[in-house]
């Protein structure tokens, strides 16, 4: 790897991650942003070297933040079935080394997890200090399936006078607040909706019936799903237009084509790392000195005393002799 690369320029953010960032919800609505959007790019083809570039940029960033080990990064993946998370988050992350990085699929939750308060499961799966945590699904997911679905919320153990028609606004109102203390923690987060249209999703599902190697992502209950799509479409709208936020901003990245959609999202993971101002640690001159005996004693081995290879070497010899 090259010593420094460079990000995408003012140009590139400006183009195709600005139009996708909410940091402010009060004015966002989710017919503003059109799926199929690719910002100008004909193809694959013309978004790939952008991409290679960003993640190169993008492995370099979180070597630091994992020698420096002081800010987490949280990143949180939410969106409609086959709208490829799971191939943004592998692409996305391709080049980074795994040791830095904690990945949790969050499903249905456990018994053991509804025995816990709503933040209770993800909160336990924060990444550390100096690495990258990537949330497949979320707590979002609390006011998403579970709004469109009130049996959920009625099968939750919530006292039931605590569950009113003010569930939301309160809902939204803790996960403000959560995020503002990681903020203040020192976890730097980023949200993503991969905003795919129903149109493109039921061409996914057929093709995942048609393609015998794709039989196996087909699932009867995400197609029976469809039949609740502005329901959900409502649900996204109104909780990014409650909970984005400078310090936790929502990325509403256009998904009908996979390859804009990987563009945009290592653009923004690279915009959510950039203010963190990531260096390896300084060494002082405690440390630099350790260093300069390490040398010493490393250069002094091998000079005879207690080193096992020269033994070797020297018995061998003496048996050819
Ligand atoms: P894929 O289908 O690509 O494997 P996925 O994220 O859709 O990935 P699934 O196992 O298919 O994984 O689905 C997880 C399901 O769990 C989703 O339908 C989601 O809505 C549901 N889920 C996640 N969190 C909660 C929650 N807190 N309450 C209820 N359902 C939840
Ligand atoms: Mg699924």
């Amino acid at each position: 790897m090259p010593d420094k690369l460079s990000g995408p320029d003012q140009k590139a953010i400006d183009r195709f991650l600005t139009p996708f960032r909410v940091t402010d919800g009060k004015k966002f609505r989710l017919k503003d942003i059109d799926p199929a959007d690719t910002r100008g790019l004909k193809s694959k083809e013309q978004a790939v070297s952008y991409l290679q570039r960003g993640i190169q940029v993008l492995a370099e960033m979180q070597e630091k933040l994992y020698a420096q080990d002081q800010w987490g990064v949280l990143l949180m993946f939410q969106a409609m079935d086959a709208a490829g998370k799971d191939g943004a988050i592998k692409h996305v992350m391709s080049g980074i080394n795994p040791q830095g990085t904690q990945v949790y699929a969050f499903k249905a939750p456990s018994a053991e997890e509804i025995d816990h308060d709503f933040l209770w499961r993800t909160t336990r799966s924060l990444p550390e200090r100096g690495r990258i945590g990537i949330f497949n699904r979320s707590y979002y997911e609390e006011v998403l399936v579970v709004r469109v679905h009130p049996e959920i919320l009625e099968k939750q153990k919530v006292p039931k006078k605590l569950v009113t028609k003010d569930i939301w606004e309160e809902r939204f109102e803790d996960i403000v607040a959560f995020e503002r203390y990681l903020a203040r923690n020192g976890y730097a987060i980023a949200k993503f909706f991969l905003h795919v249209s129903s149109k493109e999703q039921k061409a996914r599902f057929l093709e995942r019936l048609e393609r015998p190697e794709k039989n196996w992502k087909f699932s009867l209950a995400d197609a029976k799903e469809r039949s609740h799509w502005n329901e959900y479409m409502d649900a996204y709208e109104d909780m990014i237009r409650h909970t984005a936020s400078e310090h936790a901003p929502w990325y509403v990245v256009p998904a009908d084509k996979k390859w804009f959609a990987r563009l945009v999202v290592a653009g923004a993971v690279y915009e959510t790392m950039r203010p963190l101002d990531l260096k390896f640690p300084a060494v002082d001159d405690a440390k630099r000195k350790d260093l300069a005996a390490a040398r010493e004693a490393l250069l002094g081995e091998g000079n005879g005393r207690r080193s096992g290879g020269t033994k070797v070497r020297q018995s061998r010899k003496a048996a050819k002799g």
